[in-house]
């Protein structure tokens, strides 16, 4: 049943994100009320919507994918975040619930989920609002930033010194697992230092500068080595995906893609795969 009603709370947050993200526009707030105030209404026609046309998923579903005034169709995006939110309120939870070991109670992990839902939901905003726009907002890094040191200041006040790495065991091989706080700094310095030289390097031609100003909160949320691997991704599947779009003709060599959405993968990836990952790269290498 508690599993039930978190996944109707997330579809119903994955709602209020289509809206948030669907009006930002850059210059306000993000969370600015007169910008996602108000009645929703169909892009197209403008027609306000009913309230049973709203309900999460049900509503996409009844109006078949269309508008029911106009008829044009409505994006599968809609559902897709929707869908998306309410898992990330279940499986964020179940991650860390198998992940951790040797809590003294179900209060510390129940904070810490909720620092890593919300920053799963943030991860969320920033991947769609950056595809839309091409723009990550500096309240999110903000929002994400204060996350991070609650996320360093549950696992200091409840699960010991040392840091908790989404690899397991396997993160000591890379070191600097003793300390927190001195993980957690490094890996934000990491990912500024890694994201800033490329786009100093590359004079803001290969990334922009707000995929630096995002990689700070994603280092000190992560920590190290978690966030070399996320990079590692984003690198490779936003690599990937960029030579797709040239080779079929999408995109030239001068083309810009959005790197925040590749970031929001490589996290996902590590948070939720990460040990398994490694396991596996061990095993390859005969280890
Ligand atoms: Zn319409």
């Amino acid at each position: 049943m508690v599993w039930f009603f978190l996944f109707i709370f997330g579809l119903a947050v994955g709602s209020f994100l289509n809206v948030v993200a669907l009006r930002y526009d850059g210059d306000h707030f993000v969370l600015n009320p007169r910008v996602i105030g108000g009645r929703s209404r169909c892009p197209h026609c403008r027609k306000k919507l009913h309230w049973y046309e709203l309900v999460p998923i049900v509503g996409f579903l009844l109006q078949r994918g269309r508008c029911r005034h106009c008829h044009v169709k409505i994006g599968y995006w809609y559902p897709a975040v929707e869908l998306l939110s309410g898992l990330i309120f279940v499986l964020v939870p179940l991650r860390l619930g198998g992940a951790i070991t040797g809590a003294a109670s179900m209060l510390p992990l129940a904070l810490y989920a909720a620092v890593w839902i919300a920053a799963f939901e943030a991860f969320l905003l920033v991947a769609y609002i950056d595809m839309r726009l091409g723009i990550i907002p500096d309240e999110l890094n903000v929002a994400l930033l204060l996350l991070a040191f609650a996320g360093i200041w549950v696992s200091l006040a409840y699960f010991g010194a040392a840091n908790h790495s989404f690899f397991g065991s396997y993160a000591a091989a890379l070191g600097l697992q003793d300390s927190v706080w001195t993980n957690h700094v490094i890996g934000a310095l990491f990912g500024v230092l890694l994201f800033g030289g490329i786009v100093l390097a590359t004079r803001g031609r290969g990334m922009g500068a707000g995929d630096a100003k995002f990689a700070l909160p994603l280092g000190l949320l992560f920590g190290w080595p978690d966030i070399l691997l996320i990079a590692m991704i984003a690198f490779i599947i936003g690599g990937g995906f960029g030579i797709g779009l040239i080779a079929s003709g999408r995109k030239t060599m001068k083309s810009t893609v959005p790197f925040g959405p590749f970031l929001v993968i490589g996290a996902t990836v590590a948070f939720f795969w990460g040990s398994a990952l490694f396991r596996w790269y061990f095993h390859m290498v005969g280890l």
